[in-house]
């Protein structure tokens, strides 16, 4: 039986959506991005490791890790990007595992789904028994992308490039979660994949 289900995908590909259906369904679904908040916060080792490595001027009014001034730095320097990586990548993973290991003890048959954007960028795909990979095509990301987040197109395609293919995802996919179309039918296809899941 899965009990720990790893949910990734591209931007705007709708992780987010169908882990927030998937803990509709009964799971608990841990998030890498609010993880990866909470190791921000204010002189935690993360936070002292990023203000040394990047300086000053990313920290923001309240003291929390400015994300967006951060992101604009490593976004276009890829030894930046990878030494960000190294601070928080192992950080992020040991705070997940040791939530699992929490909600095992305390309710052993709970499928606990684990939402990451870079759970296979950072070689986490072994924390997970299962992986799921939610897929949209590009149009459609973009479409969103321009929709949801306010990103002009150069935008939107600058960030899927900078992200492993879809295809790179699929091949090491157990169920491919298609979301191309309404979000009646993410439901739809989620809820298929959990039945099969508990079946
Ligand atoms: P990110 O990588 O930016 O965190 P994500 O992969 O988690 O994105 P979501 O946040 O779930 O994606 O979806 C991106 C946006 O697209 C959201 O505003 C969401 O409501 C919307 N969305 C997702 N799926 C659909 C759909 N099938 N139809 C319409 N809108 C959708």
């Amino acid at each position: 039986m899965v009990t720990i289900l790893g949910i990734t995908g591209g931007i705007g590909s709708g992780k987010s959506t169908a882990s927030k259906i998937l803990g509709e369904l009964g799971a608990f679904v841990i998030d890498a991005d609010v993880v990866g908040h909470k190791i921000y916060q204010p002189d935690t080792p993360a936070w002292r490791e990023i203000v040394e490595t990047f300086g000053d001027e990313v920290i923001a009014s309240d003291r929390t890790i400015d994300r967006t001034k951060l992101g604009a730095i490593v976004f276009s320097a890829p030894e930046k990007l990878e030494a960000l990586n190294k601070i928080t990548h192992g950080k992020i993973y040991s705070y997940i595992q040791g939530q699992i290991d929490y909600i095992r003890a305390h309710d052993p048959n709970r499928v606990i789904a684990v939402e990451a954007a870079i759970l296979l960028e950072a070689g986490w795909r072994s924390l997970v028994e299962a992986l799921w990979v939610v897929v949209a095509s590009e149009d459609v990301v973009i479409n969103r992308l321009q929709t949801y987040k306010n990103m002009s197109e150069d935008q939107a395609r600058a960030r899927i490039n900078a992200q492993m293919t879809n295809d790179e995802r699929i091949a090491q996919a157990d169920q491919v979660i298609w979301n191309n179309g309404e979000l009646h039918d993410l439901q739809q296809a989620v809820e298929t994949s959990w039945q099969r899941l508990n079946g």
